[in-house]
Parts: C-alpha cells; sequence; structure tokens
C-alpha cells in the first residue's frame, strides 16, 4: 500500500504523535472533569456561607431587609453565584439582576469585570435552597451558578496548545520522515546499484560501509560476497586459462606428429603410435588432476569425519610407500604419540599425506630421509612431513599452492592445490618452509 520508504515512516510518525496527542486530550479532559468537581463543590460551600450571610441579615431586622440583601446579592454574585431571594408567599424579594441595578455605575463595572454575568445563559436553572430562622421557614434561596472565566480560560487555552502541538508535532513528523528515510534509503539504494553492477560483470563494485547499523553490516556483507566472488571468478579464470595451457601442450605435440603422418615427413608405425598413445595419457592425467581438484573444491559438502589414531593410520600409508622409497634409496620414519586421536575424514587425509609425501620422495635424493611427526603444539595437534631434499627457493614458496604452480616438469603442479583444497575443507591450515638445497618441510595444523 505505502510504496515508499518516507510514506511509511510519515504514516508511523504521525501514528505515534496521534497517540501522543490523544492521551494529552484524555489527560486535559480528567483535568477539567476533576477542576468542575472542585469548583461544584466550591460552589456549594460558597451557596452554604452566602445561605448564612442572607439568614444573618434576616435575622437583624427579623424580616428581609433591602439593603442587607442586595450586599448579599452582589457578594454572591462576586463569587459566581447569580441568585434569587423568595419570601415564603414565592415573591421574589431580591435577585442579582435588580441588586446590580442598585449599585453605582462604576462598581457594576468593576463587578461585570470580575464575574461573568453578561454573558450567563438566561434559563431558569435555578437550584433552590429553604432558608430558615431559629426552625422557621423564611424563603427561598434559588442559585444559579455561572459560568467560571477561568474555566472557559483554561479549555480555550488547551484546545490551542492541542491544535499547535498537532501541527508541530505533524510538521515534525514529515521532516523527520524525510530525514530518517532518507538516510536509511541512501545505503540500500547504493546496494541496489552496487547489486545490479555485479550481476551485469562488474564484481569490482563495492558499497562504502556506513556505520555499525544492520544496513553498515549489509554492506559489510555485500562487500565480503563480492570480494569472494570476484575472486572466485579470478580463480576459475586462471582454472580454465591454465588448464587450457596445460591441454594445449599434448594437442600440439599430438597434431604435429600427426599432421607429420599425413605429410609423409613421418612413417606411420608402432613407434609413432606408441608417442600419440603417451600423448593421450598426458592429456588423461591433466583432466584426472582437474577432476581430482574440482572434488576437492566441494568436498567441505561431502566430508565424513571420524576419530583417527594418527600413529596406525600414518604406518600403513607408509608401509604402502615403502618399497618406493627404498627403490630410491630414501629412508623413511615416523614419530608418532600412540594416543594421538583426530577427528578427521580419513579418504581426504590419506590424500593430504600421501600428497606430501610424494613431493618429499620426488625431491629427496638417495640418501636423503624424510620424516613424519606428529605431536600436539597449544592445542592444536599437528602433522609434520619434513625431507632433506632439494628444498623450494624463497621466491617461489608463497605460490606453491596455487593451480599449475611447478617448478619441475615432473607432474602438473596440482598436488599442493589438492591439498591446500582438502584442508580449508577440514577448517585447518597448513605452513611450508624450506631452505633451498637443504630441504623442506610441510606442517599441518589440525584443529577439530
Ligand atoms: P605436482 O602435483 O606437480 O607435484 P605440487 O603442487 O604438488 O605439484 O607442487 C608444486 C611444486 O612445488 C612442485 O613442482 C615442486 O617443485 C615443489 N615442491 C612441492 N613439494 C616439494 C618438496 N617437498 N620439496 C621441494 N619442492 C617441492
Amino acid at each position: 500500500m505505502f510504496k515508499s520508504l518516507w510514506i511509511k515512516f510519515l504514516v508511523l510518525l504521525l501514528l505515534v504523535s496521534l497517540i501522543a496527542l490523544s492521551s494529552a486530550f484524555m489527560l486535559r479532559e480528567l483535568m477539567i472533569k476533576d477542576f468542575r468537581k472542585f469548583q461544584e463543590g466550591e460552589m456549594e460551600d460558597k451557596v452554604y456561607r452566602v445561605m448564612i450571610d442572607i439568614e444573618g441579615s434576616y435575622e437583624k431586622n427579623f424580616r428581609w431587609n433591602n439593603d442587607l440583601i442586595i450586599r448579599d446579592t452582589v457578594l454572591a454574585l462576586m463569587q459566581g453565584l447569580e441568585i434569587k431571594i423568595k419570601d415564603t408567599n414565592d415573591t421574589v424579594v431580591i435577585d442579582t439582576e435588580k441588586a446590580l441595578n442598585t449599585v453605582t455605575p462604576l462598581m457594576k463595572q468593576k463587578i461585570m469585570a470580575i464575574t461573568d454575568f453578561k454573558n450567563a445563559d438566561r434559563s431558569e436553572n435555578f437550584e433552590p435552597y429553604q432558608l430558615f430562622h431559629k426552625g422557621k421557614e423564611i424563603g427561598t434561596l434559588e442559585v444559579k451558578f455561572l459560568k467560571h472565566k477561568k474555566e472557559d480560560i483554561f479549555i480555550k487555552r488547551t484546545n490551542k496548545f492541542l491544535f499547535v502541538s498537532l501541527l508541530a508535532l505533524g510538521g515534525v513528523a514529515i521532516l523527520l520522515s524525510i530525514i530518517f528515510s532518507s538516510r536509511l534509503t541512501k545505503p540500500i539504494k547504493k546496494l541496489a546499484s552496487a547489486a545490479k553492477q555485479i550481476s551485469e560483470g562488474n564484481l569490482k563494485s563495492r558499497v562504502k560501509s556506513t556505520g555499525n547499523d544492520e544496513i553498515g553490516k549489509l554492506s559489510e556483507s555485500f562487500n565480503i560476497m563480492a570480494k569472494s566472488l570476484e575472486l572466485q571468478e579470478s580463480l576459475r579464470r586462471r582454472l580454465i586459462s591454465n588448464t587450457a595451457h596445460e591441454l594445449r601442450t599434448p594437442l600440439s605435440a599430438m597434431r604435429g606428429e600427426l599432421e607429420g603422418i599425413i605429410d609423409g615427413l613421418l612413417p606411420m608405425n608402432k613407434e609413432q603410435i606408441q608417442s600419440l598413445y603417451e600423448e593421450t595419457g598426458r592429456l588423461k592425467n591433466i583432466l584426472d588432476g582437474i577432476e581430482e581438484l574440482t572434488q576437492a573444491q566441494i568436498s567441505s559438502l561431502t566430508l565424513k569425519k571420524q576419530l583417527i589414531e594418527i600413529k596406525p593410520f600414518l604406518k600403513n600409508i607408509i608401509e604402502r610407500f615403502n618399497k618406493s622409497f627404498l627403490d630410491k634409496g630414501v629412508s623413511i620414519k615416523l614419530e608418532s604419540d600412540e594416543k594421538l586421536i583426530i577427528n578427521a575424514d580419513p579418504d581426504r587425509l590419506s590424500q593430504i599425506v600421501i600428497n606430501l609425501l610424494s613431493n618429499a620422495l620426488k625431491a629427496t635424493k638417495k640418501g636423503g630421509s624424510v620424516l613424519i611427526k606428529t605431536g600436539a603444539q597449544d592445542s592444536e595437534t599437528f602433522l609434520e612431513i619434513k625431507d632433506t631434499g632439494c628444498g623450494i627457493k624463497e621466491e617461489h614458496l608463497p605460490y606453491i599452492f596455487e593451480r599449475f604452480y611447478r617448478l619441475s616438469d615432473d607432474g602438473l603442479g596440482l598436488g599442493l592445490a589438492i591439498v591446500k583444497e582438502l584442508v580449508e575443507a577440514h577448517s585447518w591450515r597448513i605452513e611450508a618452509k624450506s631452505i633451498f638445497d637443504k630441504g623442506s618441510t610441510f606442517t599441518l595444523y589440525i584443529t577439530d
């Protein structure tokens, strides 16, 4: 219904203002009611005082003395009472109007100024009170309460106050809704435009994070998401271009050989076919490696973690490698605590260890050694694979976990990239240290 945010704000603020004003109005009504009740009580007291005065005036002469009751009538008027005094025959002895006509014009003017007699309603809403002297009825006092000027002023003032408040609150509500909605919508609009840019392919688009509130956090999350999308996209592009590059070499070799055969430059014999067959093997290895990497990338979703006794687990892997180590003349040793248990996916963990171990074997010459060591450090368990191989030059070390990064022609440069994906899938971390020509140490930090 309310499309724009500022209208929603306006409606909300107006509602709040209206509630506040209605409470003020209700309070005012209650106050007026109380005020009237109080006044009525006061009036009753005044009536009794006036009655006492009139009865006292009668007592002085045992009959109605005009001068005295005129004074009583005028005094009653000054207290807000219009009165009529009737004798026992129901004849009006004096009333306020007559009493006023007997006073001097100046006096009358003064009395009028403090009473509201001029504006009093002319109805005959008089209330009768019996007048007595020594238990004998001497007449009737009829009283009409004049509306108090102060009450009128109070009601008028509160009405004015409420009207001005309504206008002021309405104005403030409009102003606040414009300010708030623009403050709120500005970053949302920026977010929407950045999201649009990303959907159009501009992954560099970011928003300025504003404050620590929900919108600020949303902006931060948006930026993190955009950064991760950008990274993923660059990785995807790099993977595609690296893959294409890797595939191009064996494919070009195959094409060259096939062209040579077609042109009659190369013989079409068993050796040539064998060579072509080997190239297809290289192609297959590349594709297998990419598949393995892709599997490793999604492995965080399919991890089957279980508690593993690390020593027998590693022993088992070493036994499978024993022959290769023996053949190359490299020794392998395991130093592990008997009771060490970790929580890991056994298939992925063995893939990590096998990749690191085969790299260590590849890098180590005859007579060298490889040590697998486990232990606990602070709250972490570590698994270290240390070799006395060729080592890695410092300038290459930061890149060895990247896809297709390799330092020799032997291999695809995917092994450590796969290791990294599997390690991250477990939320572990891996560190590589190396001294060129001396050896390398790969340390896996395992947390639960
Ligand atoms: P690959 O799958 O080709 O073995 P990796 O990603 O496993 O590639 O390793 C990347 C590069 O890092 C390798 O080309 C290798 O030269 C170097 N490397 C890896 N492990 C070691 C090691 N233990 N000692 C020396 N160099 C290593």
